[in-house]
């Protein structure tokens, strides 16, 4: 499948709950279910682990934590294709977020810097 980058930058394509998902593999969810339960400090149980990314046509085969972003939520409702196409890029929220995800924010301006 082609790259997919989420409305906030995030490569959903190589995030680890999207390949455990494309894999169907359940070994697979339980060990990403344990990494993030430790990194984000919050419950998460390898059913939860069942995402065919940001863009994922269904709703419900989206990661719960993205369902409810609200970068996500706004660049749906302005109906871009990321953020990066939005005329208020970097808006505050998106701004927030870059502070713990550098990755994301330098691929949305390389976007950016090509349009
Ligand atoms: S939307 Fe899904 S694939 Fe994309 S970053 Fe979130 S959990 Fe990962
Ligand atoms: S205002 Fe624009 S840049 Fe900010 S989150 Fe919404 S779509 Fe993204």
């Amino acid at each position: 499948m082609d790259k997919m980058i989420a409305f906030c930058g995030l490569t959903c394509t190589e995030c680890l709950a999207f390949i455990a998902t494309r894999k169907d593999d359940d070994e697979e969810r339980k060990k990403v279910a344990k990494i993030w339960s430790k990194e984000y400090k919050s419950e998460i149980k390898p059913e939860d682990i069942n995402c065919d990314g940001c863009l994922a046509e269904e709703e419900s085969r989206v990661f719960n934590y993205c369902k409810v972003c609200k970068i996500r939520e706004c660049g749906k409702e302005k109906a871009v294709e990321n953020c990066a196409y939005c005329d208020d890029f970097a808006c505050d929220k998106l701004n927030d977020f870059f502070k713990m995800a550098s990755a994301a924010k330098a691929a949305l301006e390389e976007i950016k810097k090509n349009l």
